[in-house]
């Protein structure tokens, strides 16, 4: 017999009761504090310019940093492998998913940071994920930034290690913490971003490497941001400062400057075998699908080729920065830096200044707790090499209208 279930295929199934009822009072707490989130789909990226219904808009809010998210070499590179190498790869690298094209791919990604090898995960937040909890154990102590990235924090708890958390960007906060517990501990891990995501500023790292080599502690580089932006040939913080040699855990992911997907973890042959056996975000994840890897080979010569792409990303965030300061608005992090945080306070505050540039034209990330603290909402304004002088004019004008106070 069949249940009217089955007889409706088309109408969706409602299991209403306790789950609905449990997590629908939840959604509704978010929303009476102005956090619930929603997803609105977009359409037809070119450069900075995106379809959202039949408006489009200037994309400020992309990581897209360099402009690659739609360049046609890349996708050419892809839709080529696609026809080649087939749309997935079928099984996690240790078994039948390793491609010729993950291993080039690798090669070139260590070849262009110097490192001696570098292995692929399929997202960011599965390289921390995977690699923290599989380098520090519960004998080990982790020193981690307050404003790391949720995949480093939660990274950090599956490793069951001691975490200490260290005042943002601080490095005699962490010399103290060191000095104080690091005696404990067989290992011990600091954990920070090169160019903090939310805050747009740098990690000293020159500090950074000194106290790690004086504490015997390994420095783990989450480089998410600045990974073929910052540094002379685009290597990122690491080159920036000048510590290449000093970072032994690189993390770099593939979804903002290289305008594709997935990430890497670079550095040693002893490291990358280590990680190939031991993480297990790495070693239990059917392989990125070969095409990807291909796109991003092609984003990499692209990088590679045209350094002006870093000198115009540059220039649009000093404009932009500029054009702040005339505003009356302070901006933490360099003078050129392509993260343009605008802190605005509540959630209500930053939602409708979001929603004003939005109906003017523009994507702005408008940030709420918990991805910054409470209290510290803000927009988030990125640059992209993509956008033009009068881009950045006109939202500057669309700021001035539109900011509260
Ligand atoms: N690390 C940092 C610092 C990030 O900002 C992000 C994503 N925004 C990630 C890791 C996660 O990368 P992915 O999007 O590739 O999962």
């Amino acid at each position: 017999m069949h249940s009217s279930r089955a007889s409706h295929p088309d109408t969706p199934v409602t299991t209403s009761g306790s789950l609905d009822h449990a997590l629908g009072l939840e959604l509704a707490a978010l929303e009476q504090k102005g956090l619930r989130r929603v997803l609105r789909p977009l359409s037809n990226r070119r450069g900075a310019r995106v379809r959202e219904g039949d408006r489009v808009l200037v994309d400020f809010s992309s990581n897209d940093y360099l402009g690659l998210a739609s360049h046609p070499e890349v996708a050419e590179a892809a839709a080529r492998a696609l026809v080649e190498a087939g749309t997935g790869a079928a099984a996690a690298r240790l078994i039948a998913g390793h491609h010729e094209l993950h291993a080039k791919l690798e090669q070139r990604l260590a070849q262009f940071l110097g490192t001696e090898r570098a292995l692929l995960f399929p997202a960011g937040y599965m390289a921390n994920v995977g690699a923290i909890p599989s380098l520090v154990d519960r004998n080990d102590g982790i020193y981690s930034d307050v404003l790391n990235h949720a995949s480093l924090i939660d990274g950090c708890r599956l490793s069951r290690a001691e975490v200490h958390r260290i005042p943002h960007g601080d490095p005699a906060a962490l010399e103290q913490a060191l000095a104080r517990t690091g005696e404990r501990y067989r290992r011990r891990l600091v954990v920070v971003e090169g160019l903090y995501s939310m805050d747009g500023d740098l990690y000293p790292l020159d500090a950074l490497v000194r106290l790690a080599e004086r504490y015997d502690a390994w420095v783990y580089l989450d480089d998410a941001h600045a990974v073929g932006v910052l540094g002379p040939n685009g290597r990122g913080t690491v080159e920036h400062w000048g510590v290449q040699a000093d970072i032994p855990i690189l993390v770099g992911t593939l979804g903002k400057a290289f305008g594709t997907a997935g990430a890497f973890v670079a550095g040693s042959a002893t490291l990358i075998d280590f990680l190939t056996n031991r993480a297990r975000a790495f070693v239990y994840t059917t392989g990125t699908p070969p095409a990807l890897a291909a796109a991003t080979l092609a984003a990499l010569e692209v990088l590679v080729r045209e350094p002006e792409r870093r000198a115009r990303v540059r220039a649009n965030a000093r404009a932009l920065r500029t054009g702040l300061a005339a505003l009356g608005r302070s901006v933490p992090g360099p003078s050129d830096g392509h993260i343009v945080p605008l802190v605005l306070g509540s959630s209500e505050a930053v939602m409708a200044a979001g929603s004003a540039l939005r109906d003017a034209g523009f994507l702005v990330g408008a940030v709420r707790p918990p991805t910054v603290p409470a209290g510290r909402g803000r927009l988030r304004i990125t640059l992209s090499a993509a956008h033009t002088g009068e881009d950045i004019e006109a939202l500057l004008d669309s700021l001035r209208r539109n900011l509260p106070g």
